[in-house]
This record gives C-alpha cells, structure tokens and sequence, in this order.
C-alpha cells in the first residue's frame, strides 16, 4: 500500500507558510506491530496551532506533519479496534498511519472510537473535538458566564469561536463576536444567533466595539491578541474574566515572550478592575470534562441548539494551501480537509 504525505521541509523562515515549507513525500505504508493499528485518513484538520509547532521548532524539518484526523481502522493488531472502525486520531498530514502502543501522539490526545451514526464523523475534529472542547472549557468552565453578562468572543466565525458565541447564547448572555470580513459578521449575527459582531478590518474599531457592548465586557474569549485585545480591554467590566485560548494575530512574529507581552499590555487594566485572567490549554480538560462535554454538546447538535460550519478543502494535495488560507483569515468556519472523497 503506497503512503503520501507532507512533510515539514524547513522551520518556516515567514510570517505565514511558503510552499518552500513543506515537501511531498511517498512511502510504503507501515506495518502495525502488535498492539497497534493502520489507519486510514478521512478528515484532516487545520488548527494555527501547527503553525506555532512549525515556526518555534517544536516540528523539526523531515517530520511529517503534525495533524489531528478521523481515520478508518484498515489493519488492526490492537485488541480494542477492530478492522472497519472510526477513529479519533492523529495521522498528521497523510494518507496513512499508525495509532496505538508506542506511537507518539500528545498523551492527552488518546484515539477515539467514533460512531458514525451518533453524529457526522468530521465533527471529531469539530464541535465535538477539541475545538468543542476548547470553548466549552474556556467559556463554561473558566469563565463561567451569568445571565444577561456581556461575552466578547474574537475571530467568532471560526472553529472555536461559532461555538463560544452560540454556547454563551444558550447561557442566556448577550454575544459580541469581533470578526474579519462583513459576510461572517453578517452569518453569526444571522445565522448563529449572535447579537452583534464588529469587524476587525474596519476603522475605529474602539468606536464600533463600544457600541456593541453598551454595557461593557463581562467575559472575554480571547483568540486573537494584538490590536483586537487592545480594542477589548477599554471595555471590560470590573471583575471581568478572560480566558486566555490563543493569540492568532501574533503567531507569525517573534513567538518569544508572547504571553508575557499580551500580560504586559493588559496589566494596568486588568489590575484596576480586578479582571481575572485563565491561560487555556484544552489538554488539561479531557480527563475533567470531556465526557460531560460530549454528553451536553451532542445534545445540543442533535438538537440542532449548536450549528457550525466548515470549511472545507478537497484532497491531501490542497493541505498547505488550506492551512495558509486559515491563517491569513480565508477561511470560513472550522478549516477541514477531506482526504478521502468516499468519507462517509
Ligand atoms: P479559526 O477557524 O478561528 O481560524 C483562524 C481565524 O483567526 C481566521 O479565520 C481569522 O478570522 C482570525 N485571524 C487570523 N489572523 C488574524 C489577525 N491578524 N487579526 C485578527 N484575526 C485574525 O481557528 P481555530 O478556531 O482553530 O482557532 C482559534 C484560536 O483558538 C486560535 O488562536 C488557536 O490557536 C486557539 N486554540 C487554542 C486552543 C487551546 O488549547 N488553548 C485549542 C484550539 C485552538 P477573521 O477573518 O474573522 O479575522
């Protein structure tokens, strides 16, 4: 069986990917050694946290690319998967790969069995992934939103941010989505239920956000950074809380000190209103709150409470492109590429 994959050529010398970044390679596929399994790629997902492994030299050149996927069992030598299964995995940017004993995936990244039937299969890499997960943890376990409080959620339109709006909705808040381009400020306004959203690519931004938010910020869903933070913090309330999932706007500079400059320039506003400020790293949540996750998330899926959208790019080859459109804002939804045309 032939393998195709991408594989990291160089750290990424530019602010975004470069075609020169990334190599595409073929090999046979593996074996699975006892206690493992092969696994075929269906769904691929893009996530800008590939680009801080990239640039920082966490991804060293020659290494496949890393990625989460669904992937269907085709080899099995694992006493829990059986050949024909659906998993949660992470095969990186290829066609095939290994998934279980002595595979380096993140510890907290387990493989998961997927039930086609319970909700479409891409939504593991989606709203019932770790995206989903993200939010909730960020929005609900976090920050804890009340009725009627403000929720600012930046980059709204995207994998994470569709869902902490429309979460914090359910929650009984008023939602301020702060997006790119009109048509996504238009879609969660009028398609997700936000109550207003403000693009970012606007002048006065200052100006639009305070007339979004009459009553100021409560709770902020940071994934942005940069000049957006800056907007949001004139209009946060005393005791606001802030989690902290990502700074997007500032992975493709210098990445040292990142955190520490997003504190520094909050600090002074963050210590007159006593504003709490929760640092997201959705791994420490899975043992916590996965299962309740999946249990009131699928829920509100199946309910049809919770909507997303995709965004999604046709074959392996499309990855590197798919992943610089993500990054430069072209994407509209949560950034997937279908690696198999016949995915169910
Ligand atoms: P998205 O689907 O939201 O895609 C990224 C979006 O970021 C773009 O569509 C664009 O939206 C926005 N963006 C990009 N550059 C800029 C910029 N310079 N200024 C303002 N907005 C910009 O990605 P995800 O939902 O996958 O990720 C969202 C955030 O969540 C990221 O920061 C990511 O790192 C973080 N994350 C953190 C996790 C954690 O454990 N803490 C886990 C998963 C994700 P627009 O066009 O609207 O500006």
């Amino acid at each position: 069986m032939n393998n195709e994959m991408w594989r990291l050529a160089r750290t990424p010398p530019g602010a975004l990917p470069e075609a020169e970044d990334f190599v595409w390679s073929q090999a046979p596929a593996p074996e699975p050694q006892a206690g493992q399994v092969l696994t075929r790629t269906l769904y691929l997902s893009m996530d800008p946290y590939q680009w801080v492994r990239r640039r920082s030299g966490v991804e060293a050149p020659g290494a496949i690319c890393h990625g989460r996927t669904v992937a269907q069992v085709v080899k099995s030598r694992h006493d829990e998967f059986a050949e024909g299964d659906y998993l949660f995995n992470t095969n990186g940017w290829q066609r095939y790969g290994l998934t279980g004993d002595g595979i380096d995936v993140f510890g907290y990244m387990y493989p998961r069995r997927l039930d086609p039937e319970a909700a479409p299969l891409s939504t593991a890499i989606g709203v019932l992934g770790m995206l989903g997960l993200t939010a909730y943890a960020g929005l609900i376990v976090q920050c804890n939103p009340q009725r009627g409080e403000t929720v600012v959620v930046s980059a709204a339109s995207g994998g994470v941010g569709q869902i902490v709006g429309q979460l914090a909705k359910l929650r009984g808040c008023r939602v301020v989505g702060i997006a790119g381009a009109p048509e996504k400020c238009q879609f969660v306004v009028d398609e997700l239920g936000f109550d207003a959203c403000v693009s970012h690519l606007q002048p006065d931004l200052d100006a639009h956000l305070r007339a979004a938010c009459p009553d100021g910020c409560d709770v902020y869903f940071e994934n942005v950074g940069g000049e957006v933070f800056a907007a949001v913090l004139q209009q946060l309330n005393q005791g606001a809380r802030i989690s902290l999932c990502g700074m997007i706007s500032q992975y493709g500079t210098d990445l040292a000190d990142m955190r520490k400059r997003w504190q520094a320039a909050g600090q002074a506003e963050f210590d007159r209103l006593d504003v709490s400020v929760h640092d997201l790293f959705v791994g420490n949540f899975v043992d916590s709150h996965q299962s309740q996750f999946l249990e009131e998330m699928g829920g509100y899926v199946r309910g049809g409470q919770i909507q997303y959208r995709e965004d999604r790019w046709d074959g392996l080859q499309e990855a590197p492109a798919a992943f610089r459109a993500m990054l430069e804002g072209r994407n509209f939804g949560k950034t997937i590429v279908v690696v198999d045309p016949d995915a169910p």
